[in-house]
């Protein structure tokens, strides 16, 4: 097995709490790695760095091409820019791919649910153009360029091909932003036409889709949208499966990838051995595929699976009583 070089970058809050259990996961489970630990958010400026996002940790990414990383913090209103944006647009990670799915032994309204959210991670609202017009009068620019609603919309296509899903849903809101989004929709339109007409297609104003979400989720397969819509999307499918601890993400370049969980750096809870970190190792996993690391990956998810469909070792957010650490090692011990 060839040996991988992966930036990690432990976050803040629970960050390094999630992290570190998902470091010892990925390491019982045979990978040949060497981590390269940096890192961003409050934990950079704290270490003495004056960018949330230093060179040194973007420069790594650069050259390994690979990052597993823990949430951070973006301190508010001291000027920064989100760590998550900078490494977006830097790096040019155009696609967010987050699969929500069921879990057996985690409880839920809905038993069947196996949807992938992919987002368009580099312009819309995120684009962070703001003005003050006059005092008292500002405004946010929503961006649209075709270059990347059509690189998004193929990734999308693209990805359900590989993964044999049947359907793309996009979500949209182009009754009022004619423009924008309908660049967004034609886009999409357009790559489903001429190159994937074999994958079905569908088009839904982004606030019915809600409705649908909740009262169905099972018919949905992946959901395609603009930015921000991703960004609040994620976090409601979120809910359907036992909530932000067991969603993993990736962002996707042509250049680098960085995979991390859709949740934040839960300041309530960090600190206290009693966040899960089942989304940062369903991250890993995530990463294990990219890295062609099928058998590693596999593994460590069939002793997931195992772990929460017997249900003794859950974690507080999922009704359990076990610690973050506990869980970890409950996983590992299912490996062996
Ligand atoms: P959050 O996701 O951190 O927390 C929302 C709720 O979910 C909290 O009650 C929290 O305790 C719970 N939660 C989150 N992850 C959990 C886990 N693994 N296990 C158990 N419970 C978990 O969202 P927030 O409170 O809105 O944001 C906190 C900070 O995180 C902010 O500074 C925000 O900017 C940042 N953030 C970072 C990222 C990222 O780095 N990718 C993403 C979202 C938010």
């Amino acid at each position: 097995m060839a040996k991988h070089t992966i930036v990690l970058i432990p976050g803040d809050g629970i960050g390094p709490e999630v992290s570190s259990a998902t470091r010892r996961v990925v390491e019982a489970a045979g990978l040949s790695v060497e981590w390269c630990e940096l890192p961003a958010g409050q934990a950079a400026l704290d270490q003495g760095h004056d960018n949330v996002l230093p060179q040194r940790t973007l420069a790594a990414i650069q050259a390994h091409k690979v990052a597993l990383k823990g949430p951070v913090t973006t301190p508010v209103g001291k000027g920064f820019k989100s760590v998550n944006v900078q490494l977006r647009k830097s790096l040019n990670l155009y696609a967010a791919v987050r699969p929500v799915r069921s879990l057996e032994g985690v409880k839920t309204r809905f038993s069947n649910v196996n949807i992938v959210i992919i987002r368009e991670n580099t312009e819309g609202l995120y684009s962070g153009i703001e003005n003050e017009v006059v005092p008292g009068v500002v405004t946010s620019l929503k961006v649209a360029t075709e270059v990347a609603c059509t690189r998004i919309a193929r990734f999308a296509f693209r990805y359900a091909t590989r993964r044999h899903h049947k359907k793309i849903t996009v979500f949209h809101k182009a009754n009022i932003m004619k423009m924008t989004d309908g660049l967004f929709l034609n886009s999409a339109r357009k790559i489903h036409e001429e190159e994937y007409p074999n994958i079905d297609y569908d088009e839904v104003i982004i606030d019915a889709g809600c409705m649908k979400i909740v009262q169905d989720p099972t018919r949905l397969d992946i959901l395609l949208m603009e930015n921000l819509y991703g960004d609040l999307v994620s976090d409601l499918c979120a809910g359907l499966v036992g909530g932000l601890g067991v969603v993993p993400g990736s962002n996707i370049g042509d250049d680098a990838a960085v995979f991390e969980a859709v949740h934040g750096s839960a300041p309530d809870i960090a600190g206290k051995n009693v966040a899960n970190p089942l989304a940062l190792i369903m991250s890993a996993v995530m990463m294990l595929e990219h890295l062609h690391e099928d058998a590693v990956a596999k593994k460590i998810q069939t002793a997931y699976d195992a772990v929460l469909a017997e249900g003794k070792t859950l974690t507080r957010d999922l009704g359990g009583s076990a610690g973050t650490n506990e869980f970890a090692d409950a996983i590992i011990a299912r490996m062996k």
